[in-house]
């Protein structure tokens, strides 16, 4: 079998995934990560055609087909209850327990077309199963660096690389923390909210460049353990403490001031509910006496000059989740007119951690990434892998701010793949990852790629 070398970005590392509850932040070298796609919505059939590079095919763990699948092949999977029925530009191959679709190099992609859902594409490998039927079980088997600027794409909007770094740390902490969420279910993260987004590969040289960036960084506490890097998109101008959201109070997720967070798309919102809904709920939910003028005045003028946690004794995130609010942080006020109660609230989300539109303010106002990360997490810091080649990183961030560079220079010009940016990223890959293969120092590290479950 073809030997394959993990060096994609700067993490090369033969370590095994670790699924300790609390990884110290040395511990935590993951080469790749299996993401299941889709998973939320179910799969009938799945066409997968070929964007870039070639793809070996195997199933029921034996190749079928050496490199043979690129260009202008169509592979087509069913569910059923035997398995995954498997064919190939209409050759029917038959049904298996599984069927795996893998890169033969780094410069692979594949452009996955599910019946009924929007098309996607993604880097890595391919592992389909069927959960019964009507429910294909779909797995992206992908560099763990590669799966995070896919993240940072998902997940945050911007056009400065330091935002994108940070996104990026965040997430990689998320991840090593969080590594064996879905390991029952043979995979360590789905692609979507209970885990992180990644609705697509990533598309974007800024985003990867952002990404790499933060290569080798994590974010830890004073015991030099990763901490759980919970976000939010906006804070509407303080954070919250975690447990007035979750149960557990953590020293580093603290309430805060957070101005940066005003002016933005997020930062305010407004909800009109019909005043007899909005009292009758807490009468007959959380059992309020509606009919105590003290009572009723304090459902109709709740203020929160600070976050509060709760209303009347009634936590302010039952009343977000049921009322769909888009925020814990809101005030009461009755419309003269209608009589209907308004709430105007601020901020979206949680509002534990991160503010995601704060960071956006915060770097456009020049911001280091360390002070911006130790304002959200109080008392955090970064930590830095040293076993991940500084010059390395320095070398990838040069040559991708180059292709960046050139690109701005020549706006709109279309060019075949091989010419673009992402052509001359994989270039920039490849010859990285050669420096590496002969560097024997680093020979050890290789690994034979092998089929796993
Ligand atoms: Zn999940």
């Amino acid at each position: 079998m073809k030997k394959f070398l993990f060096v994609l970005f700067a993490l090369c590392f033969c370590g095994t995934l670790a699924f300790a509850s609390q990884p110290v932040a040395e511990d935590a070298h993951v080469n790749r990560v299996k993401i299941r796609l889709f998973s939320n919505v179910k799969i009938e059939a799945l066409y997968v055609s070929f964007d870039l590079g070639l793809y070996d095919l195997y199933a029921n763990d034996t190749m079928l087909l050496d490199s043979n699948l690129g260009e202008g092949i169509s592979v087509e999977l069913k569910p059923s209850t035997s398995g995954v029925y498997l064919s190939v530009n209409g050759y029917e191959y038959g049904t298996y327990k599984n069927v795996v679709l893998k890169a033969t190099d780094t410069a692979c992609i594949m452009c996955l077309n599910p019946k009924n859902v929007k098309q996607r594409t993604y880097e890595g490998d391919l592992i389909v199963s069927a959960f019964d039927k009507a429910n294909l079980k779909i797995i992206n088997d992908v560099a763990f660096e590669t799966y995070l600027a896919g993240v940072v794409q998902s997940e945050i909007y911007g056009n400065q690389s330091d935002i994108f770094r940070i996104q990026a740390v965040i997430s990689r902490t998320w991840s090593l923390r969080n590594m064996s969420k879905h390991k029952s279910d043979g995979y360590n993260f789905c692609d979507y909210v209970h885990c992180q987004a990644y609705q697509n590969r990533c598309v974007r040289p800024d985003i990867i460049l952002g990404t790499m960036q933060s290569a080798g960084e994590t974010i830890v506490g004073d015991d030099g353990k990763l901490i759980e890097t919970p976000f939010h998109s906006n804070s509407g101008g303080q954070t919250a403490n975690s447990e007035d959201v979750w149960r557990a109070a953590l020293p580093y997720l603290r309430s805060v001031s957070d101005t940066f967070s005003y002016h933005m798309r997020q930062s305010e919102w407004v909800k009109v509910i019909k005043k007899d809904q909005w009292l009758n709920y807490f009468s007959k939910t959380h059992k309020l006496n509606i009919q105590n003028d003290s009572v009723r005045n304090t459902l109709l003028t709740f203020a929160q000059p600070e976050r509060k946690a709760k209303i009347l004794g009634v936590p302010l995130t039952r009343v977000r989740t049921d009322f769909k609010l888009k925020s814990t942080f809101f005030t009461v006020t009755t419309d003269e007119k209608t009589g209907d109660v308004v709430l105007n609230g601020r901020g979206y989300g949680h509002g534990v951690g991160l503010s995601q539109e704060g960071t956006i303010r915060m770097v456009s106002l020049g911001i280091s990434y360390d002070s911006i990360i130790r304002h959200y997490y109080t008392g955090a810091h970064i930590h830095r892998d040293e076993s991940v080649s500084e010059t390395y990183v320095q070398n990838f961030v040069t040559e991708i701010t180059k292709i960046i560079e050139e690109d701005k220079a020549n706006p709109g010009q279309k060019k075949s793949k091989k010419d673009d940016w992402l052509g001359k990223l994989f270039r920039v890959r490849d010859r990285q990852d050669r420096e590496e293969e002969f560097d024997p120092a680093k020979q050890e590290m290789e690994s034979d790629w092998k089929v796993e479950w």
